[in-house]
């Protein structure tokens, strides 16, 4: 039985690439009372969220809210704009790019899977799970695809299995390249308000993103930002979509209600998540995510370890994944952390599971939640036996105190 009586000292350290902490005040806001969602008030806190959501997206265009984990806004992407048997060309950058490539499958797609050429001496296991995209690839795939038969390409924008950022604007101009018409759908779930993203700029068709990460809500609502070439496709793809088609859920949204009862306190939470993150500037949010990351990943290259992501042009502002030597088992590190520190680290999914750990530094994070949630790890490193060259905590203290600026506070 889950004993719910047992509370340690102090709080949790949720170090997880997401759910990311929430903060108390979006818990308060989740704590308003439940109104009714054909009632006045409602209407007015559905177009607030749905006009502020646009704008985390940086997108003129509609943004479809599920009441739904990441996984259900990837099935909409699919089933919204494609047909039974459409060629798709998915890149294979981690885990979650694996699932989604495998429901593309399930839903009767002939997904395609790309990825980085050769392997490394690291990470044998996973070859490719250390890099982005590379655009080049997908241009060459299109060129060769003069019928025009592959309908989406689909990619991962921060591949949260592996700490990896792709760069979305180089995949939409090797698209445009190609002179190709597939639609360019991308999973942003963990990148949305944590890293810079630009729906409309980059020339998305739909961007698929989550709750519980960047937005720093509770798990529980997705979204899909919808362009109109992606609209335009929605109106003759043919796979079965009932409960996640875009046509009713954007026609009643624009006096702010949905056709089924949305999930109103998750709503709240938004309402409250986009102020705060538009009150600190979001391109403030993705340099602090910036900083952060950089400390860690001193801390990971102090301890003498490999940091998953093998190039550093797209180190993840999310997330930092943190290669142990061979032979040492990542998760009895992860379990030492727990039972010791009362800290939560992500574990290493599918074809990296025990061979490295992953820290989330994203959603609310700071300086000294960061420099704790590295303490932790160090100590934990050492009493599971992994010998760490210096301190990281030391070197993470160095770079955080040497590159902090004063906040004028209002007095
Ligand atoms: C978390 C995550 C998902 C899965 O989302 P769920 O909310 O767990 O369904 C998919 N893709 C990426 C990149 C993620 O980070």
């Amino acid at each position: 039985m889950l004993n719910l009586n047992f509370h340690p000292a102090g709080r949790h350290f949720l170090q997880i690439p997401g759910p990311s902490p929430v903060p108390d005040r979006l818990l308060r806001a989740m704590s308003y009372p439940t109104i009714d969602h054909r009632g006045p008030e409602f209407g007015a806190l559905g177009r607030l969220v749905l006009a502020g959501i646009k704008r985390i997206f940086k997108t003129q265009h509609p943004v479809v809210i599920y009441p739904a984990s990441g996984t259900g806004a990837w099935e909409a992407a699919l089933s919204n704009t494609l047909s039974p048997g459409d060629q798709v060309l998915m890149y294979e950058t981690g885990h979650f790019a694996t699932l989604w490539n495998k429901m593309a499958l399930r839903l009767g797609l002939k997904p395609e899977f790309l990825r980085y050429p050769g392997a490394d001496p690291h990470l044998p296991e996973a070859p490719g799970w250390r890099h982005g995209v590379q655009a080049s690839l997908i241009e060459e795939r299109l060129r060769r695809d003069a019928r025009h038969a592959i309908k989406a390409v689909c990619v991962v924008h921060n591949e949260t299995s592996t700490g990896v950022t792709s760069d979305i604007a180089a995949v939409r101009r090797a698209i445009d390249a190609a002179g190709h018409p597939a639609l360019l759908l991308v999973d942003t779930i963990s990148g949305l308000a944590s890293a810079d993203y630009r729906h409309d700029e980059w020339g998305v068709d739909v961007t698929v993103s989550g709750s519980q990460k960047g937005l720093m809500l509770p798990p529980g609502i997705s979204f899909n930002a919808v362009s109109p070439k992606a609209i335009a496709a929605s109106r003759t793809a043919t796979l079965p979509k009932s409960f996640w088609a875009w046509d009713e859920i954007i026609d009643m949204n624009q006096t702010g209600y949905w056709p089924y009862t949305p999930n109103t306190n998750l709503l709240y939470a938004l309402a409250e998540s986009i102020e705060m993150i538009e009150a600190e500037g979001l391109e403030q949010v993705f340099a602090r995510h910036q900083r952060l990351a950089a400390a860690c990943r001193a801390a990971v290259q102090a301890w003498g370890l490999e940091i998953q992501c093998a190039d550093p042009a797209v180190y993840s502002p999310v997330l930092t994944g943190v290669l142990l030597p061979q032979g040492v088992d990542a998760d009895k590190v992860r379990q030492v952390v727990y039972q010791s520190f009362n800290m939560s680290l992500g574990a290493g999914l599918g074809k990296v599971k025990g061979r490295m750990f992953r820290i989330g530094h994203l959603g609310e994070c700071n300086d000294l939640a960061l420099v704790a949630a590295l303490g932790g790890c160090e100590m934990g490193l050492k009493l599971a036996g992994v010998r760490v060259r210096e301190s990281g905590t030391l070197a993470a203290l160095e770079y955080l105190g040497s590159t902090a600026t004063r906040q004028d506070r209002a007095s």
